[in-house]
């Protein structure tokens, strides 16, 4: 984009440290640096959870849309996320491998090839960097060891985190107890009731399946501490933002903040500075009355749940950008239904703006649209009736996307724009919205739903016989072809607005 619109719009992110608006000011000039908390993989995640990486990604888009060099790393969790977010019950990865026979190696990498299917399905981009908790250890006993002496103590269990020792714990939380937002189930020996363990060593006489050796003996890393190091590592203390589910402003990010804050061996510890990243950004949750999002209910809602039931897996994205980030968004099938519908209005007002593109240009209409060039950012893009200002100024402001998506209803519907501005704008607000305007078809919105014994190019074979019949006005044989395909369960939809054709009865 060019500097005018950019700096005609700054970027104000919510900053949970300070629970206030504030301007985006890079620690190292034209850079950003972002590291987002990942999945646990002991099991699939659920749609909730990848509400947390869609919001990343918007994130990571606006970010680069508006010209700095990304870096974004994720992080997947292969040890040490205890079943109790509390140092109580057991990993869940270990927890997994004794449910399912097989080794903990084969349960993270058959879930992380799950969780990145789904990033894929979802259209969010690649990180720069996913990091591997299990191929950081080394760097985090050494990170362990250099906070120890001031900062932790030892006990049966293992090695465990003073908070006391770091000036304003939990302040991220907001709920500074003395009984430590009274979350902790006690732990024999420990100091604060919110002292955290930052390496679990394996009892006696046990054996787990990934442990390690250690100063503090054969153990295992806890899982803030993983997050501290690979986020240091990668990015180096401060970087610019540090991302998860509102559920780590509680216990997870102030536990990862007070290790930063050691870690970085200040003595006032107060500055943002030192808590790592200078912006700590939470989704809110996704959620589910029914409490089908549990992984423990039988069948939970992942994304796969959503795509069997036959709904496009950039209809649940839609779904995500049509609520604000910072906002409680309730699922049902109706508002994924209706997230559907407007996607399929968008992907068809496209593809009579690109019919008529081609026409005017004299070519055959590609319905691949293979040849088309997708506008890049050093596009002109002549905003003439203020729509893309207003749209820069949408998403600016905190990543507001449910402000951003009728700007593009509105350029789609304004007949007073060339068809080229329509597509360069379209292209422009898609790079930050992803939800892949340009190159998917409203064709490919339509999937078959998992268990319906039906043959698409049969369907399409029928309608296609049906539409000839009526055109030779021959309605005894069209009515013949519609009860046929009812016959299989296929509602044929004459004049259906969106251009569906047909959809399962
Ligand atoms: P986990 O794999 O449990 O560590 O969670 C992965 C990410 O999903 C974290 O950033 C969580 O905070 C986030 N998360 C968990 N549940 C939900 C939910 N229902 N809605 C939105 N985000 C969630
Ligand atoms: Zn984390």
């Amino acid at each position: 984009m060019s500097d005018a619109s950019t700096n005609a719009a700054p970027l104000k992110l919510f900053n949970s440290l300070t629970r206030q608006l504030e301007p985006f000011q890079p620690v190292h000039a034209g850079e950003a640096r972002v590291y987002s908390c990942g999945p646990t993989v002991y099991n699939y995640p659920h749609i909730g959870n990848m509400r947390a990486y869609v919001f990343a990604d918007v994130l990571g888009r606006t970010l680069s849309f508006k010209g700095y060099k990304l870096t974004h790393v994720i992080n997947i969790t292969d040890v040490g996320h205890l079943t109790d977010d509390a140092d109580a019950g057991e990993d869940k990865m270990e927890k997994m491998a004794r449910a399912e026979s097989r080794s903990i190696w084969d349960i993270a990498e058959h879930y992380k090839q799950a969780y990145w299917a789904d990033i894929r399905a979802l259209n969010i981009r690649q990180p720069a960097q996913w990091t591997v908790a299990t191929e950081y250890v080394p760097q985090m006993i050494q990170f362990a060891e250099k906070i120890a002496p001031q900062h932790c103590y030892e006990l049966d269990s293992g090695l465990y985190f003073d908070v006391s020792t770091v000036a304003d714990y939990g302040r991220l939380a907001r709920a500074q107890t003395d009984d430590g937002e009274g979350r902790i189930e006690a732990v024999k020996g420990k100091r604060n009731a919110a002292d955290f363990a930052i390496w679990r060593k394996t009892p006696a006489g046990e054996k787990r399946q990934m442990e390690w050796d250690s100063p503090w003996g054969r153990g295992a890393p806890g899982w803030h501490l993983e997050c501290s190091v690979m986020s240091g590592q990668v990015l180096g203390f401060p970087f610019d933002i540090h991302t998860g589910g509102i559920d780590h402003r509680e216990i997870h990010h102030p536990n990862e903040i007070a290790q930063n804050q050691a870690f970085c061996c200040t003595n006032g510890l107060d500055l943002p500075a030192n808590s790592g990243a200078k912006i700590w950004m939470h989704n809110n949750f996704l959620v589910e009355r029914s409490g089908k999002m549990s992984k423990s209910s039988g069948e939970f809602l992942r994304l796969q749940l959503l795509i069997d039931k036959g709904y496009h897996p950039l209809a649940y994205r839609m779904m995500c950008l049509q609520a604000h980030y910072r906002s409680e968004l309730e699922f049902s099938w109706e508002g994924l239904g209706a997230a559907l519908t407007r996607l399929k209005r968008m992907y068809k007002a496209v593809a009579v703006q690109l019919s008529k593109e081609f026409e005017s240009a004299g070519q055959p209409v590609d319905s691949t649209r293979a040849y088309l060039p997708i506008p890049t950012e050093e596009w002109e893009v002549a905003d003439e009736t203020g729509v893309l200002t207003e749209f820069l100024e949408a998403i600016s402001d905190d990543l507001n996307t449910p402000k951003c998506l009728p700007l593009i209803e509105e350029v789609l519907g304004d007949k007073m724009i060339s068809h080229k501005k329509r597509w360069h704008l379209i292209a422009t607000m898609d790079q930050v919205l992803g939800l892949d305007l340009l190159k998917l078809d409203r064709a490919d919105l339509r999937i078959r739903p998992k268990g319906v014994e039906l043959d698409e190019a049969e369907i399409e074979a029928a309608l296609l016989a049906r539409k000839e019949a009526r055109a030779a006005k021959d309605f005894a044989r069209s009515d013949a072809l519609r009860d046929e395909l009812a016959a299989h369960g296929v509602e044929a939809m004459d004049g259906d607005p969106l251009g569906w054709e047909w959809k399962l009865g």
